[in-house]
């Protein structure tokens, strides 16, 4: 048995493909709708907002979609990321459980999000796009685009959520280091923010109404513009499978297969950028793994939520979509895990939980605290507030092995590194965080204003 901590892959096997789960699944997708007509979505429609590059790999069917070799130059600067065995945790539980994590945080802004923003900001430069306009919620994903804009040329609007661009002040000056503009949403620049501003002057904005604002910014730009999301659509997955696809060959240099996969989901990117290559193997090679998707309890979107057809933003100019939905008029309560604070879900991780093919959980504030600091303890890397929930589960699971004496082989993805969120750890010391109750009636509420489609 090797002691080895790291698994390390050399940079010639980054992965020349990512892979696109709509070749396996199992179920036929549901159409994307036109918010306004409740039709099925032209090219048309989306390509006010996306280059008909990515509208194609959004609804590609082909498993592997080569990754450009100037995508792969920019990986380069921190990919292939580590793969680590959790041997320290593993000891302070106790636990007969083999736990690792794949580390995204190795990346310049902490996070796994530049796997998508690279790729985005690579595709807009090919298209003639002149500007990129974006929602950014904690700031990770503004960060990202911001990197990835500099690097291929492109400018860029970031429409922050305000409570973050308060809470959060260091990411919006990463941003701006990286060039780009930053404003906190609701904005007065656009029609949908005045209007939200009216209503409520002191409103501490959500990622739906970010979202509206960027979205309306390159609608109405003549073309100049475009939008960049940054999870939640099928290209956004796609790109971020090169975790998981490294991750898979990294347990072979190990020698183990996983038992249990886990990620945190907000829209689904990370999870399923580390799951799906998994998942993969369980749809075709008659693999067994379980694969869970973490969640806050209070934004339960994929345990609590409906499985319906709704709007992927607040202001109803984005696609209508089948997925697990709080309501796109639901704003969740301001946990510290602010990349999870969406109402909505990736429509193909909703149809494989609603399958059963992927297991969904909701884990509290409090209890993620707990697992982050006993996880920093053990292993040295301080989790982001959002890859605790990952944390929480995966030392659920190893304390589980330890009353059954299994020995099973338990991976996750960390999704990023938590230095930015420093003020949520100090409020979690000081006893001054809290559980938030399930909303159940400001849920229920939000249910009553679902778009009714016939399907
Ligand atoms: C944004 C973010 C998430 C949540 O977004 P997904 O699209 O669900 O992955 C999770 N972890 C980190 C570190 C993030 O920055």
């Amino acid at each position: 048995m090797t002691e080895s901590i790291k698994f390390l892959l050399d940079e010639n096997k980054l992965p020349r493909a990512w892979y696109n789960i709509n070749a396996d699944m199992p179920v036929p997708p549901a159409p994307v709708l036109h918010p306004a007509t409740k039709e099925p979505v032209t090219p048309d429609f989306l390509s006010v907002l996306f280059p008909m590059s990515l509208i194609m790999q959004e609804v590609s069917t082909e498993r592997w979609i080569e990754i450009p070799e100037p995508v792969r130059e920019v990986y380069k600067l921190w990919r292939p990321t580590p793969l680590f065995r959790a041997r320290r945790l593993e000891k302070a539980l106790d636990t007969p459980a083999h736990i690792y994590y794949k580390y995204e945080g190795v990346s310049p802004v902490g996070s796994h999000k530049p796997n998508t923003a690279v790729a985005q900001a690579f595709y807009n430069k090919e298209a003639g796009t002149q500007a990129l306009t974006t929602e950014t919620g904690a700031g990770q994903w503004g960060s990202a685009l911001a990197m990835a804009c500099r690097f291929f040329d492109l400018d860029l609007e970031v429409y922050m959520v305000k409570v973050s661009y308060h809470q959060k002040p260091y990411r919006r000056i990463v941003m701006q280091t990286y060039g780009a503009q930053v404003f906190a949403s609701p904005t007065d620049r656009t029609e949908y923010g005045r209007s939200v501003l009216a209503q409520d002057p002191d409103s501490p904005g959500s990622l739906g109404i970010a979202i509206s604002e960027a979205v309306e910014a390159a609608a109405t730009s003549g073309g100049k513009k475009k939008y960049s999301l940054g999870s939640v659509l099928n290209h956004v997955l796609t790109h971020q499978t090169v975790i998981g696809l490294e991750a898979l060959e990294q347990m072979e240099m190990a020698g183990e297969y996983p038992d249990v996969i886990i990620g945190c989901v907000g829209g689904g990117s990370n999870f399923a950028g580390f799951a799906y290559p998994f998942l993969h193997q369980n749809l075709t090679n008659g693999k067994q793994t379980r694969i869970i998707a973490v969640e806050p309890s209070s934004c339960p979107t994929l345990t609590r939520g409906k499985y319906a057809f709704d709007y992927g933003d607040t202001a109803e100019m984005a696609p209508i979509v089948k997925m697990h939905t709080l309501g796109h008029t639901f704003v969740p309560p301001a946990i510290h895990a602010g990349g999870l604070r969406y109402h909505g879900m990736a429509p193909t991780v909703s149809a494989l939980v609603a399958e059963g093919y992927i297991e969904a959980r909701a884990v509290g504030q409090l209890d993620t605290f707990a697992g982050a600091v006993q996880f920093a303890r053990a292993e040295g890397i301080i989790p982001a507030p959002e890859s605790s929930h990952a944390v929480r589960v995966a030392i659920d699971e190893a304390l589980r092995c330890k009353e059954t004496g299994e020995r099973k082989v338990i991976v996750f993805n960390l999704s990023g590194h938590g230095h930015f969120d420093m003020a949520a750890y100090e409020a979690y010391f000081r006893n001054e965080l809290a559980d938030y109750e399930y909303p159940a009636e400001e849920i229920a509420a939000a249910m009553a204003h679902l778009p009714s489609v016939e399907m």
